[in-house]
C-alpha cells in the first residue's frame, strides 16, 4: 500500500458528508420530498436527542443549509427570517437511525433478492439515514445503489459499503470461499480499491485466513466484523477484528472441546446450557470491552424463529409480493406448530440479557435489521422493531434510541459529523407522531425523514414500494 491510497481513503471519506440540497435531486427524488426549503424551523417537537439524555419537551429545531443550527425551547426560539416553520406538537424528533446489519438484500426460506428498489426507500421511510450493508451478495448492486443516492439519483440513506462476505471452502454459493491467507489478502485489497470500507467474515473461515483478512483492511484503514462460529468471539478479539454482529447467538466461546477452525453442531446447546452470570460469559465480554470490539444487535430477525412472534404487521404483508408474503407465512405457521419443543424463548432471553451485560460492561453496542431469515424482518421496518426488543431486554428508552443511532454512529467513526440531534450536526432526524418513550409503538409513525435537512414524505416512500419486497 502506497501513502497516496491511504490519503485518498481519507479523502473520501467526508464527500459522502457533504450536504446534499433539493437543488441537487432527480424528478423522482424530489417528488418524495416535502420540506425542500434550506432554513427550517421545527417548533413544538418532544426531542430524544440519541446521547441518551432524558428527552426535551416543546423544543424548536432550527434547520440550515443541511445541518442542525440550533436546539432550544420553543419559548427562546430565534428562527431565522424566511424558515419554513412547522408546527410539530404531539410529534417527537429523535436522530436518523444508524442501521448496523442493513443489508440490500433479503431472503425468505424460498428466494434470496437484492431490493435494488424497495431497500433503499423503506429503510429512508423508516427513519433510517444511513446504513452499513454488512456483507454484500452483490456488491456492484450495492457500489452502484450508494452512488446513485449520492448524487441524487435514488431515493435513499447514507451507505458505508461491506463487500462480499469471506467464508471457509464449501460455504454459501454467494461468498468467496477462503482456504489460504493470501487469498484473503488478495479478496480485501481488490474489494478496499473498489471502495468498499467494512469486510465481513462468516461462520466457516479459519483463525489463519480471518487474521490475514483483518491485518490487510486495517493497513487500508478499513474495518472487519463478522458473523462467526468456527471462530469463537475470544479468539476473533484477538485477532483484532472490530465488531461483532448478532451476539450471543453467534459466540462459540462455550462449546467444549471445540475444534478449533470448525464451527460446532452443538453451539446452540452449549448457550442454552453457560451460566449467564458465570466467569466464563464475564471473560468474553471483558475482552471485547477491554479491546473496544463494539457488537450489533439483530433481535429483530432472530424474533422470526421465536414462535408466533413478532405481531403480524398488516404494513409488512402489504409490502410483500405475493409469493414472498406466502412464502414467510408459511415458515411462520410451521414455526408455531413446533412452538412446544423450540428452545428459541429462552435462547432470546438470553441473547437480550448478554446485550444488557455487555453495555453495563462498557460496551459499544449498535443495532440494525438484517432482513434475512425467514423474511419477516423487513429493511427499515425491523430497524424500528429492534426498539420495541431492546426495551424487552431492559434498556431504557432513551438508552435503546441512543444504540440505534448515535452508538452506530461511533462504530462507523462519523460521530463527529451525525448520530445525534446537536447543533452543528448533518440534519439526519426522524420526526414521529407521537411519543414512543411513553408509546414505544410509535416508533412506527414516522412522518418526515430529513436527511441533509431535505425533508421526505415518509408515508409516500412507503407507499410507493408496496408488493415489491421480495422482488425488487
Ligand atoms: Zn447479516
Amino acid at each position: 500500500m502506497t501513502k497516496i491510497t491511504f490519503a485518498l481513503v481519507a479523502l473520501l471519506a467526508p464527500i459522502t458528508l457533504a450536504a446534499q440540497t433539493f437543488a441537487s435531486l432527480s424528478e423522482t427524488v424530489r417528488s418524495f420530498v416535502t420540506v425542500p426549503e434550506t432554513t427550517v424551523a421545527l417548533a413544538h417537537v418532544r426531542v430524544v436527542d440519541g446521547t441518551g439524555a432524558p428527552p426535551l419537551e416543546d423544543q424548536t429545531i432550527v434547520i440550515r443549509s443541511g445541518k442542525i443550527a440550533a436546539v432550544t425551547p420553543a419559548s427562546q426560539a430565534q428562527v431565522p427570517a424566511g424558515a419554513r416553520t412547522l408546527d410539530l406538537a404531539g410529534h417527537t424528533g429523535i436522530p436518523g437511525i444508524v442501521g448496523m446489519h442493513d443489508h440490500t438484500f433479503y431472503t425468505t426460506s424460498g428466494r434470496s433478492v437484492q431490493l435494488q428498489f424497495s431497500a433503499p426507500r423503506l429503510y429512508l421511510a423508516s427513519g433510517v439515514t444511513t446504513i452499513r450493508t454488512t456483507g454484500g451478495t452483490s456488491p456492484y448492486h450495492e457500489i452502484n445503489m450508494k452512488r446513485g443516492i449520492d448524487r441524487g439519483e435514488t431515493p435513499g440513506p447514507r451507505i458505508h459499503l461491506t463487500g462480499p462476505y469471506l467464508t471457509g471452502p464449501g460455504g454459501s454459493a454467494t461468498m468467496a470461499q477462503v482456504s489460504t491467507p493470501e487469498e484473503a489478502r488478495r479478496i480485501v485489497t481488490y474489494w478496499a480499491d473498489e471502495g468498499v470500507t467494512w469486510f465481513k467474515a462468516y461462520t466457516t473461515i479459519s483463525r489463519a485466513a480471518l487474521g490475514a483478512a483483518i491485518e490487510e483492511a486495517h493497513k487500508r484503514g478499513l474495518k472487519f466484523t463478522g458473523h462467526l462460529c468456527s471462530v469463537s468471539f475470544r479468539e476473533a478479539v484477538e485477532l483484532g477484528i472490530d465488531t461483532l454482529e448478532h451476539g450471543f447467538f453467534t459466540n462459540s466461546d462455550y462449546v467444549s472441546n471445540r475444534e478449533r477452525d470448525h464451527c460446532p453442531s452443538d453451539m446452540r446447546a452449549s448457550l442454552l446450557q453457560v451460566k449467564m452470570d458465570g466467569p466464563d460469559v464475564q471473560r468474553t465480554i471483558k475482552a471485547m470491552v477491554d479491546n473496544h470490539v463494539a457488537m450489533n444487535s439483530t433481535l429483530a430477525v432472530y424474533e422470526l424463529s421465536f414462535p408466533d412472534r413478532p405481531p403480524l404487521e398488516d404494513r409488512v404483508l402489504e409490502a410483500l409480493a405475493p409469493e414472498a408474503r406466502e412464502e414467510y407465512l408459511s415458515t411462520r405457521r410451521q414455526t408455531s406448530a413446533r412452538a412446544a419443543e423450540s428452545t428459541m424463548p429462552e435462547l432470546f432471553r438470553r441473547a437480550q440479557a448478554f446485550e444488557r451485560a455487555f453495555v453495563k460492561a462498557g460496551g459499544l453496542l449498535g443495532s440494525g435489521v438484517d432482513p434475512t431469515g425467514i423474511g419477516g424482518a423487513l429493511p427499515g421496518f425491523g430497524d424500528q422493531r429492534n426498539y420495541e426488543l431492546l426495551l424487552e431486554a431492559g434498556f431504557a428508552p432513551t438508552e435503546a434510541i441512543k444504540i440505534m443511532t448515535l452508538n452506530g454512529a461511533t462504530i462507523l467513526g462519523v460521530d463527529k459529523q451525525l448520530g445525534s440531534v446537536t447543533a452543528g450536526k448533518l440534519a439526519d432526524l426522524a420526526v414521529i407522531r407521537g411519543n414512543p418513550i411513553a408509546e414505544p409503538a410509535t416508533i412506527r409513525n414516522v412522518t418526515i425523514v430529513f436527511k441533509d435537512g431535505v425533508g421526505y414524505d415518509a408515508p409516500k416512500l412507503q407507499a410507493s414500494v408496496k408488493g415489491q419486497v421480495g422482488i425488487r
